[in-house]
């Protein structure tokens, strides 16, 4: 079992025809539902207006809008599901009112990158992912759906849209190490982090909808549901599993980057598990997932390199107080040197491969057979630290590092759960 989010998966962009509102199968134009919820301050009736996408403009008005910071409890607001039609329909009300404002953020941001970098192939064509799923979500109508039919045509758009945003972050990373001499750590990290701190909101969003109506409905096999299905589970709300046991995820992850490094160095280290292992807590497996594996790559990796034989322990306490979990993953791999210690968080700072005399050929890792930039290599992207801080401050968690340089490394990782008690 592969985490999902380190799946390689590499979809072609394929993307989703234009689909135009006024000739939308399902959609009749008429006054919108005005039952309250998401949007009910908005004119009850899509217009013309409303539905033209005229790239200067609207896309500067809609990021301007106030960016709804996405919480956990904003996730859970719809209920547990199965949901009621009414609630289902809410919640795709509610993503496709924000989604637009989030895109058109993304979209503005890479505009405001200077010409040479949005210019390079690999920025452009996020650039344009961005455009053309604004565009797709534009498409559907405001203050839709209304009807069930509706939501799934819903549904389907807003899948398409995840896929083709799959690969972003090796896109982005591939485009901007290219661009690396226009351009300083600094600017990039500062760039990077905003984008895809944002990017976990907006994806999660659009997952948490589409699992929603996985679970909701019985028409599972109507959308590409492969990396969701699981989570049409009892404990689960959308992408929130209730009782999600940290030491499971931490066993799959370990097996999967063991395997990796295998691969790599022929080893695999071993991993102890104390403290609590049988604590749960609610929180979304993706999420920990991809920050599990990261620390994972970091620890097995200075394990092996350095030769030593010591088991990577990791501790798990749940927070006596609060819904809540910290965990402690120790290596004695040697830790990490003062010089680097100051550039760990930035995005694409790495010590990969400088032994082997290889860092001239930097991009080549992304040419390496697995491909590099898609989770299945220890390291070299540089973005693990970086974005696993990300994922834990999503929803006010955190991730910070303590290293002893000639022993070894702490990292302890602190998330706060959801309450779903009320539901
Ligand atoms: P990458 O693993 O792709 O290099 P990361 O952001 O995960 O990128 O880590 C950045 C750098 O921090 C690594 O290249 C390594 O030098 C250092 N580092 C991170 N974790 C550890 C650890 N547990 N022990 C030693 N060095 C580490
Ligand atoms: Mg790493």
């Amino acid at each position: 079992a592969i985490p999902r989010r380190i799946c390689a998966r590499s979809l072609p962009p394929a993307l989703t025809p234009w689909i135009s509102p006024f000739n939308h199968p399902r959609i009749q134009r008429r006054g919108a539902a005005t039952e309250g919820g998401f949007g009910a301050t908005e004119p009850a009736t899509a217009t013309q207006n409303d539905l033209d996408f005229s790239p200067k403009d609207d896309i500067v008005s809609l990021a301007e809008k106030e960016l709804h910071k996405l919480s956990l409890n904003d996730l859970i607001r719809f209920g547990r599901p199965p949901l009621p039609a009414q609630a289902l329909l809410k919640s795709a009300r509610f993503t496709r009112e924000a989604l637009p404002i989030r895109l058109s953020r993304r979209i503005v941001a890479l505009r405001n990158l200077p010409y040479i970098i949005v210019s390079n192939p690999h920025i452009s064509s996020i650039f344009e992912n961005y455009q053309h799923s604004l565009r797709t979500i534009l498409s559907f109508p405001r203050n839709h759906p209304t009807t069930l039919a509706e939501e799934l045509d819903f549904t389907e758009l807003l899948t398409t849209i995840v896929q083709t945003h799959q690969n972003t972050i090796p896109t982005l990373a591939r485009g901007f190490l290219e661009c690396r001499r226009y351009t300083t750590p600094i600017e990039v990290t500062t760039f990077l982090d905003q984008h895809l701190r944002e990017r976990i909101g907006t994806r999660l969003m659009a997952e948490q909808h589409i699992a929603l109506h996985l679970a909701s409905t019985k028409s599972p096999d109507k959308l590409d549901s492969e990396n969701l299905t699981n989570l049409v589970n009892d404990s689960y709300i959308g992408c929130i599993d209730t009782a999600l046991q940290p030491a499971k995820i931490i066993q799959s992850c370990a097996s999967f980057v063991g395997d990796i490094c295998e691969l790599r160095y022929g080893v695999r280290p071993q991993i102890k598990i104390d403290g609590d292992p049988d604590v749960t807590f609610p929180y979304i497996p993706v999420h920990l997932e991809y920050i599990l594996t990261e620390l994972l790559k970091n620890a097995f990796r200075a394990t092996v390199e350095s030769g030593s034989t010591t088991p990577v322990y990791i501790t798990i306490a749940k927070n006596p107080y609060r819904e809540g979990i910290s965990m402690r993953i120790r290596d004695c791999g040697g830790g990490i040197a003062p010089e680097n210690l100051e550039n760990i968080w930035s995005y694409s700072f790495t010590t990969f491969d400088e032994d082997e005399g290889r860092n001239d050929d930097v991009l080549g890792r992304f040419n390496d057979a697995a491909g590099g930039a898609d989770g299945s290599t220890i390291a070299g992207l540089g973005y693990g630290l970086p974005l696993s801080r990300a994922y834990a401050e999503y929803f006010g968690g955190s991730l910070t590092l303590q290293t002893s340089y000639g022993w070894g490394t702490d990292v302890y990782l602190k998330l706060k759960g959801v309450d779903v008690g009320a539901l």
